[in-house]
């Protein structure tokens, strides 16, 4: 072991980071399960996982153990080797997934970015010329020029223009507009949305996961490839493993990245039905898709979950804090919405100020999304115990506020 020590960062430190982050003025060292810890060694329940990445919690032994192991035995060989361990975590995936074929790649907007490569291969492949994509408003694919063009928020695009414009915007939950839209452009290829939609604020269709199989009907009707940006809310976290299991259907195109390598950055793009095949020799890759090291963070990440039930344990416990947070906070005008451990809960005014009040005031992390929306994003194998940890740092903090 090295032993570097770094100083703690100070205040007005001149920073060669470029200022993309608003970060908040706090660091930790050290994380165990649902609970991150500082140098001074204060303790915090952490309900937003690194944004909805560590699902398995902080430190799990067994994911910890895989990457040293791997670490000292073989990180990278490339793509122009059989690597057992991709295949492996590809079936795994496979097995969760339903889905076919996967594609590994390193982060969310990388996974889309391959998504809509396959959308618009199946366009041309049909002799469309201008091929379009059908997505939500309020929705969010990632950072890159092709996914902010496709996501729904005018701050994430403002100043990038030209966008990447091949992109149809509907109100989410609105299949009406999909049908009128289908009406006005000839040249629409595919759909790509979000089951809940995360950064927009949780939020949830109006009909539920309804909404997934009435889409899957349009897009049966028209020919459409069916994309489902399961970045967020895959990989056990609203209590099914992908969210679209929570109805009968499949979508062609599937992505994730997240909770899939529980803070180690990987992502998948996955097809099926008249999507297999579309990404032959030569027409997509990267360096970096599918180490050793990921592919085997992978396939034991899923594993874990697998052992420990704990995409059924996401179900119970995030049914149990939805439930106690709608009793405790009945008599205030709050609406909370999720599935599994993701859940929102909407507050009558904008209430940003909350994250620091409940990082300084009760030693719980969380995030405020879409302006008034409290998201928590807890681990899925988090405790009943645990739950009511944080039930009661939550409702005590809300109470106080509203
Ligand atoms: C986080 C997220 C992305 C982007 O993922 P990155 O790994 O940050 O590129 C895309 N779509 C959804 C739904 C997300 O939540």
């Amino acid at each position: 072991m090295t032993d570097i020590t770094l100083a703690p960062i100070q205040p007005d430190q001149p920073s060669h980071l470029m200022a993309t982050y608003g970060r908040q003025a706090i660091s930790f060292v050290r994380g165990r399960g649902a609970y991150l810890y500082t140098e001074d060694g204060t303790e915090y329940l952490d309900a937003l996982t690194g944004i909805a990445v560590c699902g398995l919690g902080h430190a799990h032994p067994v994911i910890a153990e895989a990457i040293a192991e791997q670490a000292t035995t073989l990180v990278h060989t490339s793509n122009l080797f059989e690597i057992p361990w991709q295949t492996a975590a590809a079936q795994k995936l496979a097995e969760v997934s339903g889905m076919e074929e996967i594609f590994f790649s390193n982060s969310g907007a990388e996974s889309n970015e391959g998504a809509i490569k396959i959308a618009r291969k199946f366009g041309t492949q049909q002799g469309v010329r201008l091929p379009k994509i059908i997505v939500a408003e309020q929705s969010f694919h990632g950072r890159t020029l092709a996914t902010l063009s496709a996501t729904g928020n005018k701050k994430v695009q403002d100043g990038f223009a030209p966008l990447v414009n091949d992109f149809i915007r509907v109100p989410f939950g609105d299949v009406e507009a999909i049908q009128e839209a289908a009406l006005q452009h000839p040249d629409i290829v595919a759909i790509l949305i979000e089951p809940i939609q995360g950064e927009g604020g949780i939020n949830t269709a109006p009909q539920g996961f309804s909404y997934l199989e009435e889409v899957r009907n349009i897009c049966n009707q028209h020919n459409w490839l069916m994309m489902l940006d399961e970045i967020q809310t895959g990989n056990g976290r609203t209590g099914k493993y992908f969210a679209y299991q929570h109805t009968n259907i499949v979508p062609d195109v599937l992505t994730t990245a997240k909770g899939l390598g529980n803070g180690f950055p990987v992502g998948a793009v996955m097809t099926q039905g008249k999507a297999v095949g579309l990404l032959g020799p030569g027409s997509h890759g990267s360096t970096y898709g599918g180490t050793v090291l990921g592919s085997r963070v992978v396939y034991t990440v899923i594993d874990t979950i697998q052992k420990e039930n704990a995409v059924e344990n996401a179900a119970v416990v995030g049914r149990y804090i939805v439930d106690q947070l709608r009793a405790k906070l009945a008599d205030k005008n709050v609406q909370v919405r999720g599935f599994g451990m993701m859940i929102g809960i909407q507050l009558p005014k904008d209430c940003a100020e909350l994250v620091a009040i409940a990082r300084d005031q009760h030693k719980l992390i969380i995030n405020v999304t879409a302006g008034s929306v409290v998201r928590l994003l807890p681990p899925i194998n988090m405790t009943q115990a645990q739950a009511d940890d944080l039930l009661e740092r939550l409702v005590t903090l809300i109470n106080s506020y509203l």
